[in-house]
């Protein structure tokens, strides 16, 4: 072979080494690149995990009474509106009760607050548990609770308090070396009648409980 020949063989051998060359480059570059994005998108998936735990655990406290662990007014309203929702298609009874303690007010002012909270605690714990575990018991208020209690009618809601109350004559109160017994609570029970709002069925409770502070307390009207 002439000499030019194998020179330029020798050229075109050089220039294809370095072609090779640079495309292992690129492509090892390539790949870190692709590493680097692979673990970003780890990072933002797991970001992603850790902000959607942390929205359902906001959203969670956001539905809960911190004293007592139930669900709050808000919860309640919620799930009244649910509720009815289902009633209005099905046609089942709802029934809804509110609670409040009886002389509540004294307790603070003879245990102090942190009394009434323990009293509120028990209650919560010890009594309103005697609820079926599909009825839904929330804290309304300060000493007050609202139960709804689905599928159910007048007379099924009347022996679920009767239950509760039973319950409650039987607690002590233990706080700060005192024993003492639980406070009693009125109720007011109202069944849900088809058509009306969350408000006018709250409402309807509301004027019973008052009727059973007004003929005494410790009754359920
Ligand atoms: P009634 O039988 O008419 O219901 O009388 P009551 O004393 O229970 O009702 P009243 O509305 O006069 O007082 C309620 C008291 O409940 C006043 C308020 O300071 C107290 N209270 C409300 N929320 C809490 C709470 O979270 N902890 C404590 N310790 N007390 C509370
Ligand atoms: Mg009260
Ligand atoms: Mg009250």
């Amino acid at each position: 072979m002439r000499s030019e020949t194998i020179e330029h063989l020798w050229q075109l051998k050089e220039a294809i080494l370095s072609a090779v060359e640079k495309l292992t480059d690129g492509n090892r570059n390539l790949a870190s690149k692709f590493d680097d994005t692979q673990s970003y998108l780890k990072i933002l998936e797991s970001d992603s995990q850790q902000l959607g735990d942390e929205l359902a655990r906001v959203h969670l406290l956001s539905m809960t009474d911190e004293l007592t662990n139930l669900p709050n007014r808000r919860a309640f309203m919620r799930r009244l509106e649910d509720e009815i929702g289902r009633v209005q298609r099905y046609g089942y009874s709802l029934t809804l009760a509110l609670i409040d303690l009886d002389n509540f007010k004294a307790i603070n002012d003879s245990y102090g607050h942190a009394g009434g909270d323990e009293v509120l605690r028990v209650f919560c714990q010890k009594v309103l548990a005697a609820f079926r575990h599909h009825d839904m018991v929330a804290r309304y208020g300060g000493e007050e609770f609202a139960v709804i209690l689905p599928n159910t009618d007048h007379e099924g809601a009347i022996h679920a308090l009767m239950k509760v109350k039973h319950a409650a004559a039987e607690t002590v109160i233990k706080f700060n070396g005192y024993e003492f017994p639980l406070t009693t609570f009125s109720a007011g029970v109202t069944m849900y009648r088809p058509g009306e709002t969350p408000s006018s069925l709250i409402e309807r409770a509301d004027t019973a409980l008052y009727r059973a502070k007004g003929r005494g307390r410790n009754r359920i009207e």
